[in-house]
């Protein structure tokens, strides 16, 4: 890292978003809006707790979950509650999801269900098929692929954070874990779940040497290869190859785009949202898509529509909130639909501004990226 260039530049979300600061929850019925005036449009669902890799920057290696999951039907409950307010988009996280049972028909109970509104703001009568993703680590993918596409699934992310072998398993701690998620990959792509995109997270000293091999994987396999920027968001651990985060051992955006700048010259791409967290290139011939997220060196909590309900059924407005909010305690005490939609309503309305990564008192939350849903 340039010793000259700030580690992060904040944008302010007040700046960012045009529509009007709201002050008071969205009465029953009312699109979800927060109070720095952000439409929340992509819920983040984590249908389990367990994980069956151990990935050194995520896990302390450890076995066993810390949080329940609940029933497929009440995660199914919540998120109508969601969809009713404006949620377009659902990604089913975990732990990892594909090892809950149920999945596959969860997803088609989800593709039944229709948006409130329609993309150019008014209520619908009849919405659109929300759309459906899943971020899994792939392990189990080669299988479900063609069922979960048939359920209704529109996309897939798998989380690669190497694509040598080696490195790979020293990673995961998982043996031969690359050959099982490349076959995943791949069947995802066959499937049709696609563009696919892969997900890595880089660290300095550790898996930095992939960024290269990847820029050559996106061409060769046609996926979306996206690098993000490493967050305080792992599992304390005092295990050997444990990694806790540092500021030092996040490789920046700006790093990432002069090493694939010297594999080919780099293209910009139009970002696909306003919501877009990645920035998007392309290679000057056009072959190859790579996306880089910047949530530590270039925070983009201004265009944040995301919220998250963990596998035990807690609402979560940030990744970094210091509490969690209970809903599924609301539905367990007989809580009725307009209960559910009254509370999400009053809990979005206090949505963080923004993270405050880098900064003098920043605290890490209680739950890590594993146990809130990534
Ligand atoms: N098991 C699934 C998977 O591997 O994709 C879903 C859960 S996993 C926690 C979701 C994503 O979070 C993965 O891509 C993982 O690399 C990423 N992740 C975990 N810890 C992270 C951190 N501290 N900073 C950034 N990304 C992280």
């Amino acid at each position: 890292m340039a010793a000259t260039t700030p580690l992060i530049s904040i944008e302010s979300p007040a700046e960012l978003s045009t529509a009007p600061p709201r002050e008071v929850a969205p009465g029953f019925g009312e699109r979800l809006r927060d109070s720095h005036g952000r439409a929340i449009t992509d819920l983040r669902v984590s249908v389990t707790d367990r994980c069956n890799y151990k990935c050194v920057y995520c896990r302390t290696g450890e076995e066993g979950t810390h949080y329940a999951e609940l029933a497929i039907a009440d995660y199914l409950r919540m998120i109508r509650a969601f969809v009713a307010l404006g949620i377009e988009k659902v990604r089913l996280t975990g732990g990892e999801p594909l090892l809950r049972a149920g999945l596959v028909e969860m997803v088609e109970d989800l593709a039944q269900m229709r948006t409130a509104w329609l993309p150019n703001g008014s209520p619908a009568t009849e919405g659109l098929p929300l759309d459906i993703a899943l971020t899994t680590n792939g392990h189990l993918l080669e299988s479900l692929a063609a069922p979960l596409k048939a359920a209704g699934l529109s996309r897939v992310t798998v989380s690669m954070d190497a694509v040598d072998a080696a490195t790979f398993a020293r990673i995961t701690r998982v043996p031969r874990s690359f050959e099982r998620v490349l076959a995943g990959v791949r069947a995802a792509r066959d499937a049709g779940l696609g563009p696919v995109k892969v997900n890595c997270v880089l660290l300095r000293g550790f898996n930095d040497d992939q960024i290269e091999a990847f820029a050559e994987f996106s061409r060769r396999e046609r996926v979306i290869v996206r690098f993000i920027e490493w967050m305080p968001l792992e599992e304390p651990s005092t295990a050997p190859d444990a990694r806790n985060w540092k500021p030092e051992t996040v490789v920046t955006m700006d790093e990432i785009v002069a090493r694939l700048n010297a594999v080919r010259p780099l293209v910009d791409l139009a970002p696909n949202a306003t919501s877009e967290t990645a920035r998007r290139f392309t290679f000057d011939d056009g072959l190859g898509e790579i996306g880089i997220i910047a949530p530590v060196s270039r925070p983009f909590c201004g265009h944040c529509s995301r919220i998250r309900l963990t596998s035990d059924g807690k609402i979560r407005t940030c990744l970094f909130s210091q509490s969690d909010h209970d809903l599924y305690g609301l539905l367990r005490r007989g809580g009725t639909d307009r209960d559910l939609q009254t509370y999400i309503g009053q809990v979005v309305l206090g949505k963080e501004a923004r993270h405050h990564i880098g900064e003098p008192g920043f605290q890490k939350p209680a739950r890590n990226m594993v146990h809130i849903g990534g």
